[in-house]
C-alpha cells in the first residue's frame, strides 16, 4: 500500500474522530500518524511483513492494526464504521486527484509573521518537493500577536523574496499576504497595497460568531474586493474545538464564483476548512479552489497530500483547483 493512500485514510479517521469531543486525543494521534506517513513515506508493505509498523513514529498498536487492514485489503473496517456512524460515507462520484501534478502551494507563512522557519527554509523545502511556485502569505497588521506586516514591512519582505528566489532557483515565490477580513468585510490593508501583491488570501480570523446575516454581508464584501484572489479557511472552524462561522454559504459562494475568487481547502488537520460538504456546495456554485497546507514550517507542506481526500470527496475536478495549474495559467498573478 502506497504511504500517501494510507496517510489519507488515517487523516480521514482523525477528521471523523474529531467530531466526537471524547475522541479528541485519539483523533490527534491518527492525524499525527497520517502526517508522519505523508512526510516520510515509509515502505508499508515491507514494514508490515516484518511486523515493524509500530517502529513508525506515532504508530502504536491500534493504528498499526488499522494499517494492517489497509495493507491487506485496501480498506479499513474502522474507517467504514466511522463513516457510517457520522453519516459521511464515501461517494460514488469522487474525483481523481493526481498529487504528482501539484504545482505549488498558495498559502504559507514565514518568520516574518508567525511561521517558524525563514523564507529561505520554506522555499528550499517547496523546491525539494518539486513545487514550481510558493505563495508567501504572512499575516496582516491587525493580528498583532503574530507581528503582521504593514506596507513598509511588505516592501522589506519583497527585497528578501528577490534574493531567496535567486538563491533557490527554479521556484517562483509569489509575494502575498493573508489579509484579515475585518468585522464589516473591509480588509486589513488598503487596496493600494493589496493590488501590488501577487496573491491575496483574505481570511476570517476573529469575530466568527457574528450573526449569520452580518457574517453573510461581511463575506459578500470580502469576495467582491477585486484584489482578493482566494478566501483562506472560509469558515474559520477548528473541528473538535471551535465551530466555524455560519453564513449564507450558497449566496457567498455564488458571489465568489462571479468575481473569480477561489475558495480554500485548508489542509491543516486542525482546520480542514472547507469541509467536503461545503466544498461540494461551492463546486456546484461555480467556484474554483485552492488546496493549501497553510504551512508554518517546512514539514507542514505534507498536510496537502494527507488531506487531498477532501477534494476527492467533494468531487472537485483537478481543473478547478488552482494548484494544478502552471504558473503561467495563474491569472491572479497578472491581476
Ligand atoms: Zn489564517
Ligand atoms: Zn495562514
Amino acid at each position: 500500500m502506497d504511504a500517501i493512500a494510507a496517510a489519507q485514510a488515517l487523516s480521514e479517521i482523525g477528521y471523523l474522530l474529531r467530531q466526537n469531543p471524547k475522541e479528541v486525543y485519539r483523533a490527534r494521534a491518527f492525524s499525527a500518524a497520517a502526517w508522519t506517513l505523508a512526510l516520510e513515506r515509509p515502505n508499508l508493505d515491507a514494514l508490515s511483513k516484518d511486523n515493524k509498523l509500530t517502529s513508525i513514529d506515532g504508530v502504536g498498536e491500534g493504528i498499526a492494526k488499522v494499517l494492517v487492514g489497509l495493507i491487506e485489503t485496501g480498506q479499513s473496517t474502522y474507517l467504514e464504521r466511522l463513516r457510517s456512524e457520522t453519516g459521511q460515507p464515501a461517494r460514488d462520484d469522487e474525483s481523481n486527484i493526481d498529487l504528482g501534478k501539484y504545482q505549488g502551494d498558495l498559502h504559507s507563512h514565514t518568520d516574518w509573521s508567525d511561521g517558524r522557519a525563514t523564507m529561505l527554509e520554506m522555499a528550499r523545502a517547496a523546491k525539494a518537493l518539486g513545487y514550481k511556485y510558493l505563495g508567501v502569505t504572512d499575516h496582516s497588521p491587525r493580528i498583532k500577536v503574530v507581528n503582521g506586516l504593514d506596507a513598509e514591512r511588505l516592501l522589506a519582505q519583497s527585497r528578501e523574496r528577490e534574493q531567496v528566489e535567486k538563491e533557490v532557483g527554479g521556484l517562483a515565490l509569489l509575494q502575498g499576504i493573508e489579509v484579515d477580513i475585518l468585522e464589516d468585510g473591509s480588509l486589513d490593508l488598503p487596496d493600494a497595497v493589496l493590488e501590488l501583491l501577487d496573491v491575496v488570501v483574505a481570511s476570517p480570523h476573529v469575530k466568527l460568531r457574528q450573526e449569520p446575516s452580518a457574517m453573510t454581508e461581511r463575506m459578500m464584501r470580502a469576495v467582491s474586493n477585486s484584489n482578493v484572489d482566494l478566501i483562506g479557511h472560509p469558515t474559520g472552524r477548528r473541528p473538535g474545538s471551535r465551530e466555524g462561522a455560519t453564513y449564507d454559504f450558497e449566496l457567498v459562494f455564488r458571489e465568489a464564483a462571479k468575481h473569480g475568487v477561489a475558495l480554500e481547502i485548508d489542509c491543516d488537520p486542525a482546520r480542514m476548512d472547507l469541509s467536503p460538504e461545503h466544498a461540494r456546495l461551492a463546486l456546484e456554485s461555480g467556484c474554483s479552489f485552492s488546496l493549501d497546507a497553510d504551512a508554518h514550517a517546512p514539514a507542514e507542506f505534507a498536510y496537502v497530500p494527507m488531506a487531498a481526500w477532501m477534494a476527492r470527496r467533494a468531487s472537485i475536478p483537478m481543473d478547478r483547483i488552482l494548484n494544478f495549474r502552471p504558473l503561467e495559467a495563474l491569472t491572479m498573478i497578472a491581476k
